[in-house]
């Protein structure tokens, strides 16, 4: 018991000891502006991302998308299937919505697919724009877009499937 005590009372005055020099130390300039930066830098990522996602929102409202089928799935329990669409001109992809369902909860997504969820919960994006119904990897869909677009200026949706369709069938028949 009385071990115990003196131990409080130690602490006590080694805490009085660290407050004091935390109270010195607080009106010293450079840690002062030094905290002022940080504050200043919080606030700053703040906005960067707000503005990023309205940069992310007006990306996927002014896209006109060409969707794939990037993912089938079956449930045989259930005896049911859903489609996931991906577009392959600005990435929205609806496989977000498996990942929640699947894992039960939105904090397993990152920044990226948490906007996308955000922004295609309860609309239905895939009425906007052509939806191919072809089954593919959405990274090597958007690779095959990228590079029809650099060769091509000023090349309409319909042409861009067509060519699509076909780059896809040849990278296929490498893999
Ligand atoms: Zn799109």
């Amino acid at each position: 018991m009385v071990n115990l005590k003196e131990q409080y009372e130690q602490i006590v005055k080694e805490r009085e000891k660290t407050l004091n020099a935390l109270k010195e130390l607080e009106n010293n300039e450079v840690l002062k502006r030094y905290l002022e930066l940080r504050k200043q830098n919080e606030n700053l990522a703040i906005k960067q991302l707000n503005i990023y996602k309205k940069l992310k929102v007006e990306e996927y409202d002014s896209c006109n998308h060409i969707w794939v089928n990037v993912l089938h799935d079956y449930d045989s329990c259930e005896g049911r299937s859903d489609n996931y669409y991906g577009c392959i001109k600005c990435g929205l992809d609806q496989r977000v919505f498996e990942i929640t369902s699947r894992l039960r909860s939105i904090d397993y997504l990152t920044l990226e697919q948490q906007i996308m969820y955000d922004y295609m919960y309860g609309r239905y994006v895939t009425y906007k724009g052509i939806n191919t119904h072809i089954s593919c990897d959405l990274d090597i869909a958007r690779e095959i877009y990228s590079r029809i677009k650099e060769s091509h200026d000023n090349i309409d949706d319909k042409s861009v499937v067509e060519l699509f369709e076909t780059e896809l069938r040849l990278v296929k028949k490498k893999q």
